[in-house]
């Protein structure tokens, strides 16, 4: 039986190498992969319903026309026919911004002074977005991947078939970038942060958007982290000297891309420019997380909107 088994047991290994083996876009690296992108997007689409489900989204207006008119420029360069894009505005004052795997983006309203312009948010939804293609989720899921219960119970989850425990429900949720919401803190590492940044800035000057702008963001970005406060934004990702130093290292590169696809108008002009939310990302317990804030908390327009998540109270890696 042993010998008969062999060939296929060979089999699985090299499929399981080629479903692990993928290139990030951009800078190349190799990475270590075994969540399907068919899963990571179910797991996207149900979580996207959650963060959703006791928020006041902007459904109308010019911001959240802005917000999709940058998405669809964004979603475009990215080139992911599999996903299915969708863009939230939701109305809190809260430093953040996601997109989880699949191409479900979420914008705070808190975030719009800090990004200022069109070509400001074309950037920090490239980084989000970055981090989706890029899978950063699904590999860091694939390194926890046997506390959710393996494959076959992810597969089950999505399929309404059973549920995850609370605590591997936090692990999924961290995983893709939006624990906090469950109070669980897992940044993304500063290596993955680094290469969303690298992907952000390509992606907005391949949309026409002037790249120079993203080293600027993260300038307005740290000075709204100078309150005391950290922006959740900021606080997990690599500080911001250093990431201002690799994208001025990719810098030639986006300017030739912006040349080629520049848009038309002053994609500068300040859209935004009232007062920087100080302690919209210590909401979620004043800890450092890259996910949007837990529940639990009012929004300041006393929308109702109290969360009913289990929390694990100064959940951590
Ligand atoms: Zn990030």
């Amino acid at each position: 039986m042993r010998k008969a088994l062999r060939p296929l047991l060979i089999a699985l290994a090299v499929g399981t190498v080629a479903l692990a083996c993928v290139k990030v876009p951009y800078t190349g690296r190799r990475q270590f992969n075994l969540v399907p992108d068919s899963i990571m997007q179910g797991l996207g689409a149900s979580t996207y319903q959650s963060m959703l489900a006791d928020k006041v989204v902007v459904n109308s207006g010019t911001n959240n026309a802005i917000l999709s008119r940058v998405g669809g420029r964004i979603s475009k360069v990215a080139n992911k026919p599999d996903f299915a894009w969708e863009y939230s505005l939701i109305q809190e004052d809260t430093l953040n911004a996601w997109c989880l795997p699949g191409g479900k983006i979420g914008f705070y309203t808190g975030i719009l002074p800090v990004l200022r312009n069109e070509s400001g948010m074309a950037f920090v939804m490239g980084h989000e977005v970055g981090h989706a293609t890029a899978r950063h989720g699904s590999e860091r899921l694939s390194q926890n991947l046997a506390m959710v219960g393996g494959l076959g119970a992810l597969e089950l989850v999505l399929a309404g078939k059973t549920k995850l425990t609370q605590e591997q429900r936090a692990i999924v949720l961290g995983a893709i970038g939006v624990g906090a919401q469950v109070g669980v803190i897992l940044p993304f590492s500063r290596a993955h942060e680094s290469e969303a940044d690298v992907i952000g800035l390509m992606y907005m000057a391949n949309a026409g958007y002037p790249p120079q702008e993203s080293i600027v963001v993260w300038d307005r970005m740290a000075a709204a982290a100078g309150g005391g406060g950290a922006p959740a934004f900021l606080s997990t990702h690599p500080p911001h000297e250093k990431r201002q130093a690799v994208l001025r290292d990719w810098m030639d590169n986006a300017e030739k891309r912006f040349a080629r696809n520049k848009l038309s108008g002053d994609m500068l002009a300040p859209l935004w420019t009232g007062p920087v939310p100080t302690s919209g990302a210590s909401k979620g317990g004043g800890t450092t997380t890259s996910g949007t804030k837990g529940g639990g908390t009012t929004t300041p327009t006393g929308g109702g909107t109290t969360s009913d998540e289990p929390r694990t109270s100064g959940g951590n890696r």
